[in-house]
């Protein structure tokens, strides 16, 4: 894995340490105990890279300590919730200034795990895909969230209808090395799929539910019971909210995990922004953060019609992007038109040339532990938080390099379809870039 180096990462583990112990004697005299405990792992930890969470904490702590920015709750008690007009700018309330200043640089410090060697020749021109070492420009910051619920496509396939989980001045994207699908950057010891995405930040940070309606679980790991059964200690302390708007019919649920405290119980109601819990480290985890979910549908006969992972679908297709930012979903397919795994995904900017983000794709089984897709877009791939422009989303499939150019609009999702240089029927990819 080839991250950036040059942290001290024993002083940084004492001084996060330190820091954490502080904030927490702050933290426990000012709230009530957490009514909930931490467990401890039984199994193997096969989780995320330690390393990521360290560089993660270390541009937490380098936060600045404005107060957090007031989330305006969406419009309530609405189903579906009300949209914005199309091409409206919603901007958000906070003051930009106050969001993100001063801390950008460094979370934006990641680099993507070098991935897995390819198990195909490496193609011999064009841009070296699986080589490169994608970070953001360091000049870069990250505006607030636009406001949900949004959805601007002309033919209504965005769902932008749910608040990220954390603030603004906190770590509020998704963790690069771990995406929503995957199992991991290695190809040896996988990981356990992933069911959601995962914002590493310090215990304590607040965490606030991403839409309105009712609290539907609260504790010390999730056990659904029913014809089909979940029990999820690996959670830790956790929360589920069954919002008070569905998606075509469908009952929506958010999921937060790993929390340190949590603030709300079964049956209370809450507005999106609400702080329901605090960041921790709970169940199976190796770094702080809060793993986020969304579930659709399938609840089935669980008495409290929580659905099971078989109902989880990309986060970052509902959570709202940032301001200037749109989202880039597709899907990787080989010659016979099935998705393809694990597959390298990666971003270029058309005009300089820069590669600005990468991801890996996932497939699907259909099973009760398996993860969906999107019912419009049918995904098997997403990056959001992309700014508006021009772009090459690229990949390589059988040692040939496939991408497309597509343009990403602010607060849409733009479609990209990579299949093998076809003539015929796949006019729009560009074979030997
Ligand atoms: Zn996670």
């Amino acid at each position: 894995m080839s991250r950036r180096n040059g942290y001290n990462f024993p002083a940084l583990i004492l001084v996060v340490v330190a820091l954490g112990g502080f904030g927490f004697l702050l933290w426990s005299n000012a709230q009530p105990a957490p009514s909930l405990r931490a467990i401890v792992p039984t199994e193997a930890l096969p989780t995320e890279n330690v390393n990521a969470w360290q560089n993660v904490l270390r541009a937490g702590f380098g936060s600045n300590s404005t107060p957090l920015p007031t989330i305006a709750p969406p419009p309530t008690q609405a189903a579906p919730p009300t949209l914005a007009r199309s091409g409206e700018i919603n901007l958000s309330p906070v003051a930009p200034v106050a969001v993100n200043a001063g801390i950008q640089p460094t979370l934006n410090a990641f680099v993507t795990p070098t991935p897995p060697p390819p198990s195909v020749a490496p193609q011999e021109t064009g841009v070296a895909v699986t080589a490169q070492v994608v970070t953001r420009p360091p000049s870069e910051w990250q505006p607030p969230p636009l406001i949900p619920p949004i959805s601007r496509d002309a033919l209504g396939r965005d769902h932008y209808w749910f608040m990220r989980p954390v603030d603004s001045n906190a770590t509020n994207f998704a963790l690069f090395s771990y995406p929503f699908g995957s199992d991991g950057p290695q190809q040896e010891n996988p990981w356990r799929v992933h069911h959601g995405i995962d914002m590493p930040n310090p215990i304590g940070q607040t965490v606030r539910a991403a839409g309105s309606g009712t609290v539907v679980w609260a504790a010390d790991g999730l056990r659904i019971e029913g014809g089909t059964f979940q029990n999820s200690p690996s959670y830790g302390n956790v929360i589920v909210i069954r919002h008070d708007f569905g998606y075509r019919g469908q009952p929506l649920f958010t999921l937060y995990a790993h929390l340190s405290g949590v603030l709300v119980a079964p049956g209370q109601f809450v507005n999106g922004g609400d702080a329901i819990g605090l960041v921790g480290n709970t169940g199976r985890v190796t770094g702080a953060h809060v793993h986020f979910e969304v579930r659709m549908g399938k609840a089935g006969d669980s008495p409290n019609t929580i659905p099971l992972y078989g109902a989880t679908v990309n986060p970052l297709l509902w959570m709202v992007p940032y301001v200037g930012r749109g989202v880039i979903a597709g899907r990787v397919s080989g010659l016979r038109g099935q998705l393809l795994d694990d597959q390298t995904i990666t971003v270029r900017d058309w005009r300089t040339g820069l590669v600005v983000d990468s991801t890996t794709s996932y497939v699907y089984y259909d099973s009760v532990n398996d993860v969906n897709a999107d019912p419009i877009w049918r995904e098997n791939f997403v990056i959001a938080d992309i700014p508006v422009g021009r772009y090459e989303v690229i990949t390589n499939i059988d040692g040939q390099r496939v991408s497309q150019i597509l343009d990403v609009s602010e607060g849409t999702t733009s479609f990209a379809e990579l299949a093998p240089p076809d003539p015929q029927s796949q006019p729009t990819t560009t074979p030997g870039g």
